[in-house]
């Protein structure tokens, strides 16, 4: 990876963000795509089209009447994190926590703290509750440690935070450690691929290609269906294939460091077969021994969303360590099992999903008749054994 490319890559890493509160990622993005030249506006749920400057450029793109499918690659902006709900004093903050968490090793564990303007200050966690369902924290207290502006305390609604350790982000040999890997990962893979597109297609008239940063995904897709439900899509006079860019809990065959995954499927559903096996050629093609394939049942994704919608979709997957932030593969900064631990990716893993999603926009990819080569086998196969029936 480039330099420049690389500094982007930490350079989102770093953004503070938590579902329903993006901005500081949207922001860095939006600053990115306009030095480029790269249009994007946002819809009226707030999710970032990348790749068409309005509404009306966007439906135009997707009533063409031709065959190539328009690939929309989908990443989210939000981690999960907290809100600040009200002041209980001068430096504690009730928080409500939206979307996965740890949920032991919790109580003094080191958040972060950001409202509008970035950074405000770092606090500790105190009594904390999880949802009745164990599964992760539904409220707490921060006790404020640091902050920016002791003199003009923020409103509460206006904070907000997540896990902190050493560093926002850090390298150890090709791992990425950080606070958020999921995923900013899937967005860098967006803007990158945006970036490089824009080289290759400019004046083209019917680019093959949509970004779809979305919000609040970590609640359960909402900016994802937000935009589905807005019907955009659903006049396509094209075919359309959605492709959920994520990272996902690592798992037996989806090893960090081996490739990035074509995502079969997520805890939800398995992926549409044929576009699947499209990817599944072009990742053998571009990345042979170099990638995996399986259903990522560790979380559900955004393609779940589509396929709900109506929209075949596929997925690719950079394997993620300490999936949500929880303590499953340890490492440094790790409070224990189960507690707060920083996400970590592998470089190789996500240069393999920049690769991939190249590939997909290649012109002329099987798309309509994925499987006519395995039809002439098996029907050779047919002929062969026909005298033994
Ligand atoms: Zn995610």
């Amino acid at each position: 990876m480039n330099p420049r490319r690389y500094s982007l890559l930490t350079e989102l890493l770093t953004q503070p963000t938590a579902p329903f509160r993006e901005q500081a990622v949207m922001t860095l993005v939006a600053s990115v795509l306009k030095q480029n030249g790269v249009a994007f506006f946002h819809d009226p749920i707030g999710n970032m089209i990348v790749g068409c400057a309005s509404a009306a450029e966007y439906l135009y793109l997707v009533r063409q009447k031709i065959a190539e499918p328009l690939r929309v690659f989908i990443a989210h902006t939000d981690h999960p994190g907290f809100h600040g709900l009200r002041w209980l004093s001068d430096s504690r903050l009730k928080i409500k926590w939206h979307g996965g968490s740890p949920t032991k090793h919790l109580t003094g564990s080191s958040v972060w703290l950001a409202g509008s303007a970035g950074l405000w200050g770092q606090g500790q966690l105190r009594q904390v509750r999880l949802l009745k369902s164990k599964h992760a924290i539904d409220t707490a207290e921060v006790q404020i440690i640091k902050s920016a502006t002791r003199a003009s305390r923020p409103k509460a609604n206006a904070l907000f935070g997540g896990f902190k350790f050493r560093a926002p982000v850090w390298r150890s040999g090709k791992k990425i450690y950080t606070k958020a890997a999921d995923d900013l990962v899937g967005v860098f893979a967006i803007v990158h691929t945006a970036l490089d597109f824009q080289k290759k297609y400019r004046g083209k008239r019917s680019p093959p290609f949509l970004g779809l940063l979305t919000r609040a995904e970590e609640v359960g897709f909402v900016g994802a269906i937000g935009h589905f439900d807005l019907g955009w899509l659903t006049s396509a006079l094209r075919p359309i294939v959605c492709v959920s860019l994520e990272t996902s809990r690592t798992l037996p065959g989806a090893l960090i460091g081996h490739g990035p995954v074509v995502r079969l499927g997520d805890r939800r559903t398995v992926f549409d077969p044929d576009y699947l096996k499209v990817l599944t050629d072009v990742a053998a093609h571009s990345l042979p021994k170099k990638h995996q394939r399986r259903v990522m049942d560790g979380g559900a994704c955004e393609a779940t969303a589509a396929t709900v919608y109506g929209f075949p979709a596929i997925g690719i997957s950079v394997p993620l360590g300490n999936y949500h932030n929880q303590g499953l593969e340890g490492g440094p900064d790790c409070r224990g099992a189960d507690g707060p631990a920083p996400e970590f990716v592998h470089l190789d893993d996500i240069e393999g999903m920049l690769r991939l999603c190249q590939a997909l926009l290649q012109p002329k990819l099987s798309w309509s008749d994925p499987w006519k080569p395995q039809q002439h086998l098996m029907q050779k196969r047919l002929r062969s054994y026909r005298r033994l029936l």
